[in-house]
């Protein structure tokens, strides 16, 4: 067990993974990352920012990297003038990349679309003068409600070439959850569709915004994509059909260059800790760290490969990984519209096979998913063609690590393990393959250029195999420029906590290995406190899932007379496991002999499902609250709300 030293620690370092993987000699051949990168980035940070905001095309150059004399609120690139959308389409079409395929289309249903930068042009310029007829101009704001349909990505880059700021509101989320976010942002428009295919069936999508926008006085018209063809009610005069609207008008326009701090989206965060913050992103800093972060991370060749990343749009992943980052750096992706068992447990194997996907980006709820689901069904496809695997969004389990790279890396591509938040705009810790020796489940490093820290309670950064807070102590080109309208929630949020200091505290729990590498721990809010110890919830997972017949596990810490808190878990059996006539004994032991007695769980819970956000993450809160024997919070951003009642009811009838 880790002994206490003198100087405070937030987090105990249990968990022991020696597992390491240099990158292979072929590879860092061609990678695009260099090992250089991070002296040059020491040496001026922001000379290395500058050299890389010139993969952009700049209308007027600016006149200083960065203005950080209002702190907390950066202004970077100043004076500086560009449009991103022009930057994301026209710019390739122009450098004779016309043909080029920007987006292999999979409809759920198997309908496909072949997007080339040509069409894209096309389309963002319809959409574009379309929006331009309605009234709208510069500054206002576009609320998009929409499936991973084209016409997503069509409507993001036409506010983009107007200076409109969008905002994304999740295709799942509720009429309710769509009427505050618009309501915040007071959009004047909202584009959605009149359903979209959830699991093979056509579900109504409109419905919800008819239903919102009775409440919404901002709100003067509605954009609506015939996607599914089912009936939907409409408001003559409010509501417009895409195709009498955005199909006539031209598919000529001329972008106007915007300021490098003008608002580009709001963003509402995923609501795991609390009520979503509108977060609000502005255009040059985040265009020049996405397409920068997308280029090195995922060793992008605009040539060659084919990328798929399986966010949604409604996350930050799908505005970063699918929208800005790829189409700005010329990339060929998939975006596939529908879930990944749909209509079998092998699609994005098959996609994967169809269109060769070099490089595919996920998160760790769905490789424990594929695990569940066992590992014959990614046998079946060919999968040769992938060469760099990425994740986000929660900590990476090793054994799920170790999972995705035999499973579906061959054994050898680079798994990057990403980490980053909304309010980040693009990912700050990850390996760079073909630089980076890789440790399952961790996240090793800051990226040339930014500067991140684990520090102690008083923001000292802790030494080698200490715990603490993940912190940035620089600013950032992609970081968040404020919470839209409350500027005070904006300084409580981020920056009280190491106010002397004038550290972002990002929320998040994490450790320093014995070699320096940085390892997530989960949210602070989830740390545990075991007979005076500060566990993380992070590592007590891990040793659940590297347990053979253990597919996924969700920690808790639930009041507990003796020991102020104990671990309570809820865990989910690997495809075929046997249960066995003693599972909780045999899973409390594995992890006391993995990580010591102090973190055994004085219960196990075996469930069908775990309460998840949209974007994969466990909500432990809801589960803190089952543990605790008390009426469920608030559910509206889970991905599955009915998951809650199986739990509970699993729970009455002793399963
Ligand atoms: P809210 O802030 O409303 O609670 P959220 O934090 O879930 O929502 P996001 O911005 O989508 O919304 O998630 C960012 C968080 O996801 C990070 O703070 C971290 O906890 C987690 N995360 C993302 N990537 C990683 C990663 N690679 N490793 C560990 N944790 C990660
Ligand atoms: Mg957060």
């Amino acid at each position: 067990m880790t002994e206490q030293s003198g100087q405070s620690k937030a987090l105990d370092n249990l968990l022991r993974e020696n597992r390491a993987f240099p990158p292979s000699d072929e590879f860092a051949a061609q990678a695009n990352a260099t090992a250089p990168m991070f002296d040059e980035a020491n040496a001026d940070r922001e000379a290395f920012w500058a050299k890389q905001a010139e993969r952009l095309h700049w209308d007027t150059k600016w006149t200083q990297v960065l203005d950080w004399s209002g702190a907390p609120f950066a202004k970077w690139f100043v004076g500086g003038k560009l449009n991103v959308a022009y930057n994301c389409v026209d710019r390739h079409v122009e450098a004779g990349h016309g043909d080029q395929v920007a987006i292999h289309w999979e409809g759920e249903p198997g309908d496909t679309r072949t997007i080339t930068y040509s069409d894209l042009q096309t389309e963002v310029c319809k959409t574009a003068n379309a929006l331009t007829a309605l009234g709208l101009r510069a500054g206002d704001r576009v609320a998009i409600y929409l499936p991973m349909i084209p016409e997503a990505i069509f409507s993001m880059l036409a506010c983009a070439r107007l200076g409109l700021t969008h905002s994304v509101v999740f295709g799942g989320f509720s009429a309710e959850a769509l009427r505050t976010r618009i309501d915040d942002a007071e959009a004047k428009l909202v584009i959605t569709a009149d359903g979209q295919y959830r699991r093979g069936s056509a579900v109504p999508l409109k419905a919800a915004v008819d239903e919102a926008v009775t409440q919404t006085p901002t709100i003067e018209h509605v954009l609506v994509v015939r996607r599914t063809g089912i009936d939907v009610e409409w408001a003559e005069g409010r509501d417009l059909w895409w195709h009498e609207t955005v199909e006539p008008a031209s598919g000529e326009h001329t972008p106007e260059a915007f300021d490098a701090e003008h608002p580009l989206f709001i963003l509402y965060t995923s609501g795991t800790t609390g009520k979503p913050k509108g977060i609000l992103h502005t255009s040059g800093g985040y265009l020049t760290q996405t397409s920068y972060t997308h280029y090195n991370v995922f060793d992008l060749k605009a040539d060659n490969d084919v990328y798929w990343c399986t966010a949604d749009i409604g996350w930050v992943t799908g505005h970063s990984y699918i929208v800005y980052g790829p189409l700005s750096n010329r990339a060929t992706q998939i975006v596939y519209e529908g879930t990944p068992n749909t209509p079998h447990e092998g699609r994005h194997w098959e996609i994967i096979q169809k269109y060769k996907a070099s490089i595919y980006y996920t998160a760790p709820t769905l490789i424990r998913t594929f695990m569940k689901w066992g590992d014959d069904i990614p046998a079946k496809f060919d999968l040769s063609s992938l060469r760099v695997i990425g994740t986000v969004g929660e900590p990476i389990n090793p054994e799920a690590w170790i999972w995705y790279r035999e499973h579906i890396g061959a054994g050898s591509a680079p798994v990057v393990d990403t980490w980053w938040q909304t309010e980040t705009g693009a990912i700050m810790v990850s390996p760079l393959p073909g630089v980076t020796t890789l440790k399952p489940g961790s996240a090793i490093a800051p990226l040339p250029g930014v500067s991140a820290k684990v520090v102690d309670d008083d923001g000292n950064e802790v030494g080698k195999g200490g715990g603490g807070y993940l912190v940035l102590d620089q600013p950032w080109p992609s970081m968040l420029r404020g919470i839209w309208g409350d500027e005070e929630r904006y300084r409580e949020t981020y920056w009280k906590r190491f106010a002397k200091q004038g550290f972002y505290f990002a929320g998040d729990g994490a450790k320093y290995d014995e070699d320096g590498a940085i390892w997530l721990l989960g949210r602070v809010d989830d740390v545990m406190l075991v007979s005076g110890h500060n566990i993380s919830t992070t590592e007590v997972e891990s040793a659940l899932v590297s347990h053979p017949k253990v597919a996924e596990a969700a920690v808790v810490g639930a009041t507990d007379p003796t020991t102020g808190q104990a671990v309570v878990s809820f865990v989910i059996l690997r495809g075929g496991a046997d249960e066995g006539s003693d599972i909780a004994k045999e899973l409390r032991d594995h992890v006391a002999g993995e990580i010591g007695p102090i973190a055994k769980p004085r219960q196990i819970l075996v469930v069908p499902e775990l309460p998840k956000t949209r974007s994969g993450k466990i909500m432990r809160r809801l589960l803190r609250d089952v543990a605790e024997n008390r009426k469920i919070g608030d559910v509206t951003t889970l991905a599955d709300s009915s998951v809650m009642d199986l739990i509970s009811q699993g729970l009455n009838t002793g399963k």
